[in-house]
């Protein structure tokens, strides 16, 4: 499918001058029409800090200090996102993208009803509809993520979590958009729930079209969901492939880590060994390969030299970051 989202060397800092941390590195990422890209890695990694960027949502101190974020709407030329006016972000999320933020089912209104809450975002956006179609909209909208429309006139604590997170995730589809994002939209609910949320999402893709961004630090989730995975670490991508490719034979030690720190879905059961360690501080980050003080692989280069995102092998579609991936290295030290 072609891409619909580009994001090329992409690097956001928090903070100016001597007190600046960098919390994303030469991000490159692709998404695709059509597809759910799910985005793992620990607390910190920079996942909200990406989904920020790309939407221009970053506030102070978080500055884009490089890259590129290119978007491909279904008609007309690719629109670059770093530079567009606040009108055209205004157009630009609702309507092309839209967010689910992390514990976003606490973020509705709670004076305000469900019906409110979703004409609203209608009556901002689409100014020609009239008041009777808004409502029929929100109806639609509510059926949709599986809440019944007599639920219009309740308020938000009148629901239980799983239905105000699919409150929320009605809200964002409102203006059909081209992609959404959801940021760990279920970090509070149970898995159960979680899972039903995300089978939900990737049903209304198939239906309606859109490409989602996922974002948590289960993996087991996205393998279950996603068609792709990216994982970082330390404010990089570190792995991308298909998540079956990852599942199945994950070549970044942290990927490999990370799925052994969750349990599995289905097939074998995988011994929970966890990852050793805690992420790294963005203000003193280790030298070369970011996670060579807890990878149980590392070796001679990994402390002095940062390895780049390259693609693997023949795999196609699959790239890593790590020295072992490496095949110049592979040649000169003939080991694998
Ligand atoms: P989580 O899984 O906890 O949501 P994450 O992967 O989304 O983590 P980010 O929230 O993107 O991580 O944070 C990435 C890094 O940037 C972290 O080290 C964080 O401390 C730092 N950071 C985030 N927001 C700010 C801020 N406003 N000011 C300074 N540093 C920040
Ligand atoms: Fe481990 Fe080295 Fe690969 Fe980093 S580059 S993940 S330290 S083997
Ligand atoms: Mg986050």
């Amino acid at each position: 499918a072609p891409p619909v989202l580009e994001i090329s060397s992409l690097c956001v800092d928090y903070g100016v001058g001597e007190g600046a941390v960098r919390a994303l590195h030469d991000v490159d990422l692709t998404l695709r029409r059509g597809e759910v890209l799910g985005l793992a890695g620990e607390s910190g990694s920079g996942k909200s800090t990406l989904a920020y960027a790309v939407t221009r949502l970053l506030s102070p101190p978080g500055v884009i200090t490089g890259g590129d974020v290119r978007y491909h709407p279904r008609e007309g030329s690719p629109v670059d996102v770093l530079a567009m006016t606040p009108q055209q972000l205004r157009a630009f999320r609702w309507q092309e993208v839209s967010i689910v933020f992390q514990g976003a089912m606490n973020s509705l209104n709670p004076v305000h009803t469900v019906r409110a809450q979703l004409t609203d975002v209608l009556k901002a956006h689409r100014p020609q509809m009239s008041r009777a179609e808004r409502v029929e909209r929100a109806r639609e909208l509510l059926s949709l993520v599986g809440i019944s429309p007599d639920r219009l006139g309740a308020y938000p604590h009148q629901l239980s979590g799983g239905m105000r997170q699919r409150v929320m995730i009605a809200m964002a589809l409102a203006l059909e958009p081209e992609i959404v994002i959801m940021d760990e939209p279920t970090t509070a609910l149970d898995v159960v729930m979680q899972r039903q949320i995300l089978r939900q999402l990737v049903r209304l893709r198939e239906e309606l079209g859109f490409s989602v961004v996922f974002i948590t630090h289960d993996i087991s989730l996205l393998i279950e969901f996603s068609d792709r995975i990216a994982i970082m670490y330390g404010g990089r991508i570190v792995e991308q492939a298909g998540a079956a490719d990852i599942y199945r034979d994950p070549r970044h030690p942290y990927s490999d880590g990370l799925l052994h720190s969750f349990p599995a879905l289905r097939g074998p059961r995988r011994e929970l060994t966890g990852i050793p360690g805690s992420p790294p501080d963005l203000r003193s980050m280790p030298s070369g390969c970011a996670f060579h003080p807890r990878c149980p692989k590392a070796f001679d280069p990994c402390g002095r030299r940062t390895p780049r995102l390259a693609p693997v092998g023949t795999d196609t579609g699959r790239s890593v970051a790590c020295w072992l991936n490496d095949d110049d290295h592979d040649r000169r030290s003939g080991e694998k």
